[in-house]
């Protein structure tokens, strides 16, 4: 077993790694910029090392830096946790020349699944089903011509995408020339690669994905599914485990699918297999995330699994064990991903100082953070703060432990979008399980009110009632804020209902 794991991340996910690592008594070594030398990351590590100043390109995502601590630290593994590196071939590449072994896919792998295009082409052929569009990178006259033979929407992607950049909708040939153009420039800003290909927009689908893992001997396992069809702006924002639409055929056969994939791109350790599902129940691959997800929680609470320490046993050459191909989930679980951001302000990152707050526990409530009390939450980074997650018996009781816990949860300060899951967590339609990946964005369009079902009244007046006590709080606060008593730790309280305006979070360095 390793000996000492440089962690090459921050935040939330450095400490997931860094508690792993005490548990099977491995030092960690974290890493930091300058911005994050009191982050608890650093404070929790064993031993930490400053690596540059806060832009990720100058500390995070610097691989001659990364490989420098991990030499002077007398480091065995390197951890790339989500974002970053994480799916960069260089890393596990840089990893290889030094000596040190990379927790995750060989770089090989990484690059025959990371590329959306070249996965696309690995899927179908081992027949595993594609959603409709290209396969190659495409140029502009041969994607507008398949546009208009596939018939409108289509989506333009990225093939070297992610976190939503370089990803276009075209509703109408009209569109298609300045969307192609836009998306382009933002795959060219965001990857330094600018081409594009071109799938046909599915309607309201459902987002389901498999986690796998795969060990260095050859076996590969399906731990099952998640449901990440709650997403604002394509980004999932609540996750969950079993999915409350898949069969267990269903699960038997997406399994199979991720598996005869993972086995065709020679993949090793903990991996991702996205699908769309439509609402027939078919489903189509969409791509392949090689690295531990942000939502990997709810299938650790399903399966009684640890996921980083399987990913560090894996790493170190140990097998999976036979029984596990047959896995079913026990229970249910939820995640919600809390944000520094505001609401009020089109969800707008929120940094700023944590003058207060109050952590929910209790049954079946796990909080995995990189914050604490007196952090200053920096402005440079995706502002994750905290992933709550339930898990019940039941779906209807993993709702109930998630709304308790979040009443549980205040945080001063700062805004945060707890809000939107207090209201996410009450909707009919979310209870009945009927999501897809445009339903919230579909929520919190104004006027969507007038157009609801009588029988969804009961919720919209509650909602009604938490607005205006959403209102009266903040009114109070402002009062007190301009009569200077915010640095005393009246600052602004979370509510049940901040959530008024759609907006997007802006794209941040390291978004996973
Ligand atoms: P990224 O890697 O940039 O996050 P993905 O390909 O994983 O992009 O897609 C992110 C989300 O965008 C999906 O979960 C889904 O909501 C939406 N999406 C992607 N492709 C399609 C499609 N062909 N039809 C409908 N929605 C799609």
């Amino acid at each position: 077993m390793f000996k000492k794991i440089l962690i090459a991340n921050r935040g939330e996910i450095a400490v997931r790694i860094l508690r792993a690592c005490r548990e099977l008594g491995i030092r960690s070594v974290s890493v930091f910029s300058e911005v994050d030398r009191k982050s608890l990351h650093v404070r929790l590590a064993d031993e930490a090392y400053g690596i540059g100043p806060a832009p990720s390109r100058e500390s995070y995502l610097r691989i001659d830096k990364l490989m420098d601590v991990a030499r002077r630290a007398g480091c065995d593994a390197v951890h790339p946790g989500y974002g970053f590196l994480a799916e960069n071939a260089a890393l596990p590449r840089a990893c290889k020349e030094a000596g040190i072994t990379f927790i995750g896919p060989p770089a090989e792998a990484m690059e025959a699944l990371g590329s959306k295009t070249e996965a696309r082409q690995l899927a179908r052929r081992v027949e595993v089903p594609t959603v409709p569009g290209t396969n190659d990178p495409t140029e502009k006259s041969a994607a507008r011509a398949l546009a208009e033979s596939m018939g409108y929407p289509v989506l333009l992607k990225a093939v070297a995408g992610g976190g939503g950049k370089g990803m276009r909708l075209v509703s109408s040939d009209g569109e298609f020339e300045s969307a192609f153009r836009d998306a382009a420039s933002e795959a060219m800003n965001a990857f330094g690669d600018e081409r594009l290909y071109l799938e046909k927009y599915l309607e309201r689908p459902r987002h389901i994905e498999i986690q796998i893992l795969a060990d260095a001997r050859g076996r590969v396992v399906s731990l099952g599914e998640r449901e990440c069809s709650v997403q604002r702006r394509h980004q999932k924002v609540v996750e969950e485990a079993p999915s409350p639409v898949v069969t267990p055929e269903l699960r038997k056969k997406m399994s199979e699918a991720a598996v005869r994939l993972a086995r065709a791109g020679g993949y090793v350790n903990a991996g991702t297999m996205e699908f769309l599902v439509d609402q027939r129940l078919n489903f189509y691959f969409l791509e392949v995330n090689a690295r531990l997800q942000v939502e990997h929680p709810v299938t650790e609470q399903v399966t009684g699994l640890d996921l980083v320490k399987l990913q560090i046993a894996i790493a170190a050459g140990h097998g999976l064990p036979f029984a596990w191909e047959t896995i079913t989930p026990r229970g249910h679980a939820m995640e919600v991903r809390l944000y520094a951001e505001d609401p009020e302000n089109n969800f707008f990152p929120s940094p700023g100082k944590i003058l207060s707050r109050q952590v929910p526990s209790g049954p079946g409530i796990r909080l995995d953070e990189g914050v604490y009390e007196g952090w200053t939450v920096p402005n440079d980074y995706d502002p994750l703060l905290s992933k709550l997650i339930a898990w019940g018996n039941s779906r209807e009781e993993t709702v109930a432990r998630l709304r308790r816990a979040l009443d549980e949860y205040t945080i001063t300060g700062i805004r945060t979008n707890a809000g939107l899951f207090r209201r996410i967590l009450r909707e009919p339609e979310f209870l009945r399980g009927e999501i897809h990946t445009r339903w919230i964005d579909e929520l919190l369009r104004p006027g969507r009110a007038a157009a609801r079902s009588a029988s969804d009244r009961g919720g919209e007046a509650d909602l009604n009632a938490a607005r205006d006590a959403a209102a009266i709080a903040a009114a109070i606060w402002q009062s007190r804020q301009s009569a200077g008593q915010a640095a005393d730790g009246s600052g602004p309280k979370e509510t049940s209902s901040r959530w008024k305006r759609e907006g997007r979070r802006q794209q941040l360095d390291g978004m996973p």
